[in-house]
């Protein structure tokens, strides 16, 4: 079977072939290929191709694909049980392996994922503060939850509208949209009065890797602190990622609230929010916010939690290596278009990079979305044709995980430069 014909297979059964709609390789064309393993820095699709894996499961395969330790981890999890439904010890292992990273953050609570994470953060802001007021930077994704599927509106209004069917108004109107990296459109939506919480992803990897400054963040901080407003950084994706501590290891500013996902689960449905006990202990049972689930704290989960964890502080230079390569990429890129008199710019964090075809820097939304889509297209198609598996959109952040080998990534450099030779 092609990945063509799984596709049209898919289409007949599964709303657009796909589980999540960026897998649909919608902005850049061509058919999603159908994955039958991957092993190491490799995917493998249905028709025997072999490719270097730069999604890594859109995050979190910091050691790549198959790792030996969190599988085995999850083996032996397995065959003890796949679901309890009661407390384990495991779960109470990750919560220290977690906090004991972040002097600021009391307590946990494990979800399944960032969506949950995120939403449950919000609502507990929410309880916590007594105002209903958000505020999302355009740009930043949080997962799907209706408070957070809100755009800016047109014009000089800051009040979002939805971006997805479905969306109340009278919900999205509590969702106030500022301008990412610009501390005088947080101070507008606070003149609202309404502001009980600022949910930001301190390195936004979801329109691009576009990272927040300092003198950002930390504004955001004192903004906060002067309205009594509660922060939320999101480090579902920078979390275990830009650094073994995320964004808080890179500039040390601590939020109030913290979501996690992607690495910590080691590649199995696992997330959570974290905080100061003063406000996480309002979560139920302790308090009135509620918030619930069937799977939290899986075992099977916790194990690939805890084993991904565990490697990552017992890993020597871990993110320094990661950073090594990152950079080798970047380096690469810049070099090459610079030789093309291709308009581009790069980030890296950690072990995420970014690139856009844009002639500025890009400090928010605004910015990125000016960048040259069609290009971008070009390139990851070209790309994937040389056997480079890239995010398959311009605004999504790409990463490198301890698999990857300097071969691989000099071959990859010399596709880069044959690619932006033909673009
Ligand atoms: C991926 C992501 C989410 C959503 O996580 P899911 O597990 O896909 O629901 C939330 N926030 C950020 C910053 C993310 O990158």
């Amino acid at each position: 079977m092609t990945n063509k014909e799984a596709f049209e297979e898919a289409k007949k059964v599964i709303v657009g072939g796909v589980n999540s709609p960026v897998r649909a390789f919608g902005s850049v064309g061509g058919e999603p290929l159908f994955i039958k393993k991957g092993r190491g820095e490799f995917l493998y699709d249905i028709e025997g191709n072999k490719f270097v894996d730069f999604v890594l499961s859109w995050g979190p395969l910091i050691f790549g694909h198959c790792d030996k330790t969190i599988s085995t981890a999850v083996s032996k999890a397995i065959k003890k049980g796949l679901s309890f439904g009661a407390p384990c010890n495991a779960e109470t292992e990750l919560a220290q392996l977690v906090l004991g990273e972040f002097p600021h953050l009391d307590k946990i609570r494990f979800v399944s994922s960032g969506t949950e994470a995120t939403m449950s953060a919000i609502r507990l802001a929410r309880g916590f503060s007594k105002k209903d007021g958000i505020v999302k930077f355009a740009g930043c994704y949080h997962g799907h939850s209706d408070s957070l599927l809100v755009k800016a509106g047109s014009g000089a209004t800051t009040f979002g509208t939805s971006s997805s069917l479905g969306v109340p108004a009278d919900l999205a109107k509590h969702t106030h949209i500022a301008t990412y990296n610009d501390l005088s459109s947080v101070e507008e939506c606070f003149k609202s009065g309404e502001i009980g919480c600022v949910i930001v992803e301190p390195i936004a990897g979801n329109m691009g890797l576009v990272p927040g400054t300092q003198i950002f963040l930390s504004g955001l901080r004192k903004l906060c602190d002067k309205h009594g407003a509660v922060l939320i950084f999101d480090e579902v994706m920078s979390g275990f990622r830009a650094s073994k501590t995320g964004s808080y290891g890179l500039n040390g500013i601590k939020a109030d609230l913290v979501t996690f996902g992607k690495v910590i689960g080691g590649g199995m449905p696992c997330a959570a929010y974290a905080g100061r006990a003063e406000i996480m202990d309002l979560v139920s049972p302790v308090g009135g916010v509620y918030q619930a689930g069937t799977l939290s704290g899986n075992p099977v989960a916790m194990a690939a939690g805890i084993a991904c964890l565990t490697k990552i502080y017992q890993t020597p230079n871990l993110f320094e290596k990661l950073n090594k390569k990152a950079t080798f990429i970047t380096d690469t890129l810049k070099e090459s278009a610079k030789e093309k008199g291709i308009a581009l710019q790069t980030e890296v964090r950690g072990s995420m990079w970014g690139f856009f075809f844009n002639k500025k820097p890009v400090k928010n939304y605004e910015d990125a979305l000016k960048s040259d889509t069609k290009m971008f297209a070009a390139f990851q198609q070209k790309m994937l044709k040389r056997g480079f598996y890239l995010a398959p959109s311009q605004f999504e952040t790409c990463f490198v995980c301890k698999k990857h080998s300097q071969k691989s990534l000099e071959k990859m450099a010399d596709a880069v430069r044959e690619v932006f030779a033909e673009l």
